[in-house]
Formats: structure tokens, C-alpha cells, sequence
């Protein structure tokens, strides 16, 4: 089978370009974000992400690790992680969609100086890596579980599409055709039968395949995945679920194991599954979705159940406060769902990333763009300390953002994906428009036979949920927009030459030959609204959740009375919530138990008002204990300092009078 190259051009410019599907996405130089809240966003990560982890990386020794591999001076003390090359590699990707989107010089100049000290390590061979193969290391491909080698190269052929895709051939995409033509040599079909313990390699390759029209690559990510399943890699404590060995990914019916690690393998299956007209497999994946958003997701969007192995856990394992919930596999929730997307037109996928979006990704990084999550859980028990911006953190939870961690791979999981959002904002096909996220943004493209599909989008959404989409040029002939409505968006109305009528969730069309200045508005449900758990996440039994539009919201223990307030707070369901500006009230109270050095006693826990050490909450209480709790979007916990927060709340089961 034979692709055709894709010609480097910022229009086309996007993470993921599938040669057949449904809808094709438009790239940065189709669409571009003029402000608002991924606006906002986007910007200070350009402004102080990329800098910041780049200055990072030089502190801890991480780049240096290219100059010795380069200067010879390799030895058994190398600091980092061995997948720290690929923080490199990440922000050399984001560098790419950000010179790409913008043109700044600044990103222009980053992206020469690491590309220069990257090339400089490369072996006359191909091979690229500073933990292994060179003087005091371990020999090349010795730790296939573990060692991330592979995972390292993957990452260095997205960075590379990105610079292609927005650039063209440079010195970053000459060395990763060379780190990609290693691996086919090595790894292809008369080569080793390894693996690599972390997938990253497969999504790597097959995206460069198509990137560089050299199908040899989508095929060596076709072998890696067919080989991996199978007992390939060697057992590990965790078992060889850990990293998805266990189960051929054609056989297997749910995501498990290493979270991360699943959802790179997924995405690189629906790349090939797509490049290779495998529906089998893409079924398969597509079975895989639907089990483990049913049952192994939070309502954050957040994956992963365990801490232990940064890993799914079982069906309805779904405790709030030991949610590990990476921010990397809230990225990878996305790749894999935008693939997913673009191999069917299914709005399903385009909800969950909108989810994802708003309570993983926006989650991570602090407003200033210099600290972040790692683990994003639902249940925070006691407040962090605050982060030394100085400092490393050891461990990937903390209650706060930190600066810097040691193993930090989603700082520069987020500043790739918001550099590169606005290549998930929309989609065309042969008759028209399709937007599945709302963010002020200027869309100029055209249809297969050259049509203009030029459109303003206005929105100040998720403030409010008013998007008007207003055409910027005329066409003679009938075109369709088409519009995302949320799954949660009971009660949205379109309003289109001066009628408005009531829309279903799932895709709002609009047919005719517009016209410039013609304005289509999506009006969507913003009031709060509480969300209830299926009983079989038994961790969350008796709780609810409110949602505001596509955020979820969660009461912050700085909002309520000290001490154990928000330990013991109980909420009615019978009422509310109200809107609060960008969040919610409910009502609330604060039962307490009245055991005395033991947690468990024959009576129901009692009112607020019957004890004394809690009197001075009664400033608070209205008739019968009741007070306001306000709750605020999640993805802004913790940006007033250290707080315990919570998203589930415990409904009041008191009996009423
Ligand atoms: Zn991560």
C-alpha cells in the first residue's frame, strides 16, 4: 500500500491527519483561538510554559545528557529519568505548533537550539538516546520493559511531524527519518521481535508514516502492535497488564493496566486500524471506549484507578479520593478520542475531550503557567503545603501545583496539547462545517470543491453558554454546519433567521447558501445541575456531583467552616443547586458523630445545632443548619492556596420532618 506525502503547509498543519475518514480537522493555520478560556490558555503557554520547562530541563542536567552522548563523556551518575530525552522531545513538539501557529521567533530560535544539541547525540547509525548504549550504560535495547527506549524515539517523531507539518523538512525532521529508519532495521519483520514497555512508538511512527508518505513506518507500528499481547516482554511484579502484553488489543474487551500506556497503544490502533482499512481492530478499540467510559472513568473524564501501577482498576473502581487520574492520560483520553472521532463522525468521542478538556487538562497548570497537577483527584483530604517554585516534587500528588517534578512528563503533555488546540476545534467534510468545541476562534477553510467555509465564532463559553457563529463569507451553493450539542445539554435552542427552536444533544445541522454576515446561535443550558453516580461505584454511593455545562464543579474546604467542615458536610439534593456566577450553590449542613474516640456508634450522626464545640458554625446556620456551600469549577481548585476539596458530596439522608 502505497500514501501519498502530505505536503507540509500551516493549513494542514495538525497532531493527527488520517488519509481517509468521515471529517478531516482542520489545522492551525485553519483555525486560530482569538481569546477567550483556551485562549487565555494557550497563551500563557506560550508566554511562560515552554520557557519554563525548558529551563527546567537545562537545570537538571536532562539536556546536557545530549552534549556528553555527544562529547563522549557519558557515564554510569547520567541524571533524569531514562524517559527524560522525551521531555525534550515533548517540548520540542510544542515549540513546533506554537512557531507554527504564531511564528514567533522565540519558539524559533528554542527549536534550533534543542535541535542542534539533540543532533549532536545521535549515533552514525541512527540511534538516539542518552541512557543507554554509550560508554558506562547499559547496552542498547537491554531493558526493552522498562528502559523507554522506544517510547523516547516516539515522542521525537511527533515532535517531528510538527515541525514538518508546520515548517517543513529541518534538521529535527532529518534526525527523526533517521531514529525512525534505526527502529524499522532493528525492530522490522527480520529484525528483533521486541517491544517497548512503554507504547508511545507505534503512535510515534504511524503519524510520521503519514506525515512523510513513507508507509514503511505506518507498518513497523502495525508490526509493534500485533506483536505486543502475547507474553512479548519479560513478566514484572505488576504483571504484564501493566503494560497491555497480557491480551492481544484485538482480543482485549477494557482498558487496563498503566493507563498512559494503554491509551498511547489505543490511539496507535486506531491509526493503523484507519491506514490499513482494519475494522476489526477499530471495533475492537471501539468496544474497549465504550467499557471503559462506562465503567472506568470519572466524571472528571479522569482515567486511571490506582496509584500503585498508574493504572485503570477494575469495573466501577472509581474511588474519588484515590483517583490517581494522570494529566498525561487525560491527553492520551484525547488523542485517543479524537482519532476515534475522525475514523466515524461519532459525537460521542468530541463529548468526552470537551469533558476532558475542562477537568483534566484545564486542571493542570496554574493560571500562571508555572506549576501543575500530576494526579488530578476527586477528594483531596488535607490541604497541600504550598509548592517552593524551586523546588522538585518527588512525588506526582501533593494537593498543590508544583513547579517541576521528577518524573514530569505532563507539563509537557499539556504545553503540546494546548499549543496544538486548535487542530481539535473543528472538522470538514465534502458538504460542509463541523465545530465540536466552542472557543472564540476565527475558522477560514474550504470544502473539497472550493467553497469558502468562513465563520467568526463568539463565545465567552463555558462563562455562558451563548455561541453565535457568524458567517465571514458568502457561498452561491447550500452548505451545512454543523454544531456539537453536548450530551448534558438538555434544553438547547438554535436560533437561526430570527426563529428559534428547541435542539436534541448530539449534532445541530443548518443547510442553506450562506450568506456573509448570516448568524447562526447555539444556545446552551449553563444553569447547575446535579449528577447522580450509578450505585455500582460503590465509593461514591449516596454522593452527587454538580455540573455547570461542561465543568464540574467541587466545594473547597477554605469555603467552609474550619475545622472538618468539609469532612462532614452533607448536602440537600431535594433543592438547588442555584447559579453562582461561574459556579453553584447548594444547600448544606454539618452532621457530627457523637462517639467520642471511636468512629462508629448505634445513632445516627446528629444535627449541628445539639453540639457545643461546633457553636460557632451556628453563625453560619440558618433555621435548622443550613447554609449556602458554594461550590467553584474544579479545574481552579487550590489557585487560592492550599485547600482540601471535594467533588462528590454526600447527600443529607436525615429524616424530614
Ligand atoms: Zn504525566
Amino acid at each position: 500500500m502505497t500514501i501519498t506525502p502530505q505536503a507540509p503547509a500551516a493549513a494542514r498543519a495538525v497532531p493527527v491527519l488520517p488519509t481517509s475518514g468521515p471529517v478531516r480537522p482542520l489545522g492551525l493555520g485553519q483555525v486560530s483561538l482569538t481569546g477567550g478560556f483556551w485562549g487565555v490558555r494557550q497563551s500563557v503557554n506560550a508566554a511562560a510554559t515552554l520557557a519554563h520547562c525548558e529551563s527546567w530541563m537545562e537545570r537538571l542536567g536532562w539536556l546536557a545528557n545530549f552534549d556528553r552522548v555527544a562529547d563522549g563523556t557519558t557515564s554510569p551518575d547520567r541524571p533524569g529519568w531514562s524517559f527524560s530525552d522525551s521531555e525534550v522531545y515533548k517540548l520540542l513538539e510544542a515549540l513546533a505548533w506554537e512557531a507554527g501557529r504564531t511564528g514567533d521567533q522565540g519558539a524559533e530560535a528554542a527549536i534550533k537550539r534543542l535541535t542542534a544539541r539533540v543532533a549532536r547525540a545521535q549515533d552514525p547509525d541512527g540511534y538516539l538516546n542518552t541512557c543507554f548504549g554509550h560508554a558506562g550504560q547499559q547496552p542498547r535495547y537491554s531493558d526493552l520493559e522498562m528502559g523507554h527506549e522506544l517510547y523516547n524515539t516516539g515522542h521525537l517523531l511527533q515532535a517531528a511531524v510538527a515541525r514538518l507539518r508546520t515548517a517543513g523538512e529541518d534538521d529535527l525532521v532529518r534526525v527523526a527519518r533517521r531514529a525512525a529508519d534505526h527502529v524499522c532495521r532493528t525492530f522490522g519483520a527480520d529484525g528483533l521481535p521486541g517491544i517497548c514497555g512503554h507504547p508511545e512508538i507505534e503512535v510515534g511512527l504511524a503519524e510520521f508514516g503519514r506525515a512523510t508518505g513513507e508507509d514503511r513506518y505506518v507498518e513497523q507500528a502495525r508490526l509493534f502492535l500485533d506483536r505486543r499481547g502475547h507474553g512479548t516482554l519479560r513478566d514484572i511484579p505488576l504483571g504484564r497488564a501493566y503494560f497491555q502484553d497480557d491480551v492481544p488489543i484485538r482480543r482485549a474487551e477494557v482498558w487496563r493496566g498503566h493507563a498512559v500506556r494503554a491509551l498511547y497503544l489505543t490511539a496507535a490502533a486506531v491509526d493503523v486500524a484507519v491506514e490499513r482499512g482494519d475494522d476489526e481492530l477499530l471495533r475492537a478499540v471501539q468496544r474497549q471506549w465504550e467499557r471503559s467510559v462506562e465503567r472506568r472513568t470519572y466524571i472528571t473524564g479522569g482515567m486511571g484507578s490506582r496509584h500503585q501501577d498508574e493504572g485503570f482498576g477494575e469495573d466501577w473502581e472509581l474511588p474519588p479520593d484515590r483517583a490517581y487520574c494522570e494529566t498525561c492520560a487525560g491527553v492520551a483520553s484525547i488523542m485517543v478520542s479524537w482519532r476515534l472521532h475522525l475514523a466515524t463522525g461519532d459525537v460521542r468521542y468530541t463529548d468526552l475531550i470537551e469533558r476532558t478538556l475542562y477537568n483534566v487538562v484545564a486542571a493542570s497548570p496554574s493560571p500562571d503557567g508555572r506549576a501543575f497537577f500530576y494526579a488530578n483527584p476527586l477528594h483531596q483530604r488535607s490541604p497541600g503545603r504550598p509548592a517552593d517554585p524551586s523546588e522538585v516534587s518527588p512525588r506526582a500528588e501533593g494537593g498543590t501545583r508544583a513547579a517541576w517534578f521528577e518524573v514530569s512528563c505532563c507539563p509537557t503533555n499539556v504545553a503540546r496539547t494546548l499549543a496544538a488546540l486548535a487542530g481539535y476545534l473543528a472538522t470538514t467534510d465534502d458538504d460542509g462545517l463541523q465545530i465540536h468545541q466552542y472557543a472564540p476562534c476565527a475558522i477560514r477553510a474550504e470544502l473539497p470543491d472550493g467553497r469558502p467555509v468562513a465563520v467568526d465564532v463568539e463565545t465567552d463559553y463555558p462563562a455562558s453558554g451563548t455561541v453565535r457563529v457568524r458567517v465571514a463569507a458568502g457561498a452561491s451553493s447550500p452548505w451545512t454546519l454543523s454544531l456539537r450539542v453536548p450530551a448534558w445539554a438538555d434544553g438547547a435552542t438554535v436560533t437561526e433567521d430570527g426563529r428559534t427552536r428547541p435542539v436534541e444533544p448530539g449534532m445541530l445541522t443548518v443547510r442553506r447558501a450562506f450568506q456573509a454576515g448570516d448568524v447562526v446561535v447555539l444556545d446552551l443550558p449553563m444553569r447547575p445541575r446535579l449528577t447522580w453516580p450509578d450505585p455500582r461505584i460503590d465509593a461514591v454511593r449516596g454522593c452527587v456531583a454538580v455540573e455547570r455545562g461542561p465543568e464540574v464543579l467541587c466545594a473547597e474546604s477554605r469555603d467552609l467552616p474550619e475545622p472538618g467542615g468539609l469532612d462532614a458536610l452533607v448536602v440537600d439534593a431535594g433543592t438547588g443547586p442555584e447559579p453562582d456566577g461561574g459556579g453553584a450553590r447548594v444547600r448544606g449542613r454539618i452532621p457530627a458523630h457523637t462517639g467520642r474516640g471511636w468512629a462508629y456508634a448505634p445513632a445516627r450522626p446528629a444535627p449541628l445545632a445539639e453540639l457545643a464545640e461546633l457553636a460557632e458554625l451556628a453563625e453560619l446556620a440558618e433555621e435548622g443548619g443550613w447554609f449556602d456551600v458554594p461550590l467553584r469549577p474544579y479545574h481552579s481548585w487550590a489557585h487560592r492556596g492550599p485547600t482540601s476539596m471535594r467533588v462528590w458530596l454526600p447527600v443529607d439522608g436525615a429524616p424530614r420532618p
